[in-house]
């Protein structure tokens, strides 16, 4: 901690990550400038960082702000690297970082960094529920948590931080180094930041870049293009597999999971629905034993632990009917793996803004969606797609009351009612936890 002590710092991005690093970076007598390109407007974060002494510009990116020379540059994850300060910086040879690197640096306690394009934030819940009940003091950060700094800061060498990482902190780490590295899976997603699937890719890989035999990589062995990065790693290799027993690693057949080859515990003790789920299971399941977990205190949660708010959240039975709040599905991908689920009749409520996405992924599926209430701008696109795979019933609810409403009618017992718009929330909702929790509200006026 003491390395920061005289250091100039420049933290780009004002957000909660930016305002935590900013602190911590002050905290350890590092000389800090903090940079927002938008307008200060009375910013609260602002003002409380230069009561501390902390030098805040606003508003823009000055063209000389680099002449200060700075030793590191730490950047919010969302600025991309095309942004002017840092391709000036990279010129410069200026490291850049996400606060995830400092959080390393400064962590007394081991880091279990969980990445991966799906299912993240299930396997760190899941995961941080089993290490809690079985007392091994997890604290949990990133995403989903506090700012990982904020938590590493004072966090202790007998806890362990479970980390949510993503995509774009990991492409800001050098040094970086969790103990167990999770990787859930790979899929194309957000080429529009990372230029190619290739450098997706290199940056979720960076989650095992610096990790040597006494680490742990626990990867998806089903998906074969992940594998190649796997082969680079220097970590001993766990990995998770749905394909039948293994000898090495976690895997599941029908029944059981098995643990280095060896019966583990029954499936039909497992609550979490959804084959994808049984992954982010295994992917826990495969942690909490590497931090010396029993296996009661597994079998425990696994047989309680029903799922993430608004993501595949069971929220209420009704006459035979359970309602799920899937409203985290945001896209096709995601409502696949929800439908991929149930096994009797669903009556699907989706829709959402219109980013002209085809819905096409969804066809296999929809021989178990018995009716569609579409919402929001992809209505009528959702309702002929799914007329064109025989729905019988599928129509337009102008508000997510009239959607469970008319859900609830026209449903027999033992139907499955599920929120799940394959699209983003943006057109009607400010974002996919409102639009799920204004299902969960309508659920219980019923
Ligand atoms: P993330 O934090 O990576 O976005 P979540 O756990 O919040 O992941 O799940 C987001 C959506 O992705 C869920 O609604 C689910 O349908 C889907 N999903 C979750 N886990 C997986 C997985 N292992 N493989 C594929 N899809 C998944």
């Amino acid at each position: 901690r003491n390395e920061f002590r005289g250091k100039k710092v420049l933290v780009l991005g004002l957000a909660k990550s930016g305002y935590a690093a900013a602190e911590l970076l002050h905290s350890l007598g590092a000389f800090v400038v903090v940079n927002d390109s938008s307008p200060e407007n009375g910013n609260e974060e602002a003002k409380a960082l230069r009561s501390k002494g902390i030098v805040v510009i606003c508003g823009g990116h000055p063209e000389d702000i680099l002449d200060h020379d700075f030793d590191t540059i730490v950047k919010n994850p969302g600025i991309p690297y095309h942004n002017p300060v840092l391709t000036q910086a990279q010129q410069r040879g200026i490291p850049i970082w996400t606060e995830i690197e400092l959080s390393y640096l400064v962590s007394e306690a081991p880091i279990i960094a969980i990445t991966g394009s799906n299912g993240k934030t299930t396997t760190t819940t899941l995961l941080y529920h089993i290490l809690n009940i079985g007392g091994k003091k997890p604290l949990i950060a990133g995403n989903i948590g506090t700012v990982a700094c904020t938590v590493a800061q004072n966090a202790k060498p007998d806890e362990v931080i479970v980390m949510e990482v993503s995509s774009f902190q990991l492409a800001g780490t050098v040094n970086f180094r969790p103990k167990i590295a999770v990787w859930t899976n790979l899929y194309d997603a957000h080429l529009d930041y990372h230029g190619t699937s290739e450098e997706y890719a290199l940056a979720k890989a960076k989650v095992t870049d610096n990790q040597n035999e006494e680490d742990f990589l626990i990867y998806n062995a089903d998906q074969p293009e992940m594998q190649p990065y796997i082969n680079r790693s220097k970590a001993t290799k766990i990995p998770f597999s749905l394909q039948g027993k293994r000898a090495e690693g976690i895997s599941a057949d029908d029944e059981l999971i098995y643990w280095q080859g060896e019966p583990f515990v029954k499936r039909s003790i497992i609550k979490l629905l959804g084959r994808h789920n049984l992954e982010n299971i295994l992917a826990a399941t495969a942690s909490a034993l590497l931090m010396n977990c029993d296996k009661e205190t597994i079998e425990n949660v696994l047989s309680s632990f029903t799922g993430v708010r608004h993501r595949m959240q069971f929220v209420k039975e009704l006459k035979g009917r359970p309602f799920y709040n899937d409203s985290k599905a945001t896209n096709t991908l995601a409502t696949k793996s929800a439908l991929s689920s149930f096994e009797s009749p669903v009556v699907l409520i989706a829709g959402g803004l219109d980013r002209g996405h085809s819905f096409e992924e969804l066809r296999p599926y929809m021989s178990r969606v018995k009716a569609v209430l579409a919402l929001g701008e992809t209505a009528d696109r959702l309702i002929d797609f799914a007329a064109s795979c025989g729905v019988e019933h599928a129509v337009k609810a102008e508000s997510m009351e009239e959607a469970v409403q008319e859900a609830f009618s026209i449903s027999h017992d033992g139907d499955q009612i599920l929120l799940s718009p394959a699209c983003a929330s943006w057109d009607q909702y400010p974002n996919f936890e409102e639009r799920g929790d204004a299902f969960i509200d309508a659920v219980m006026k019923l």
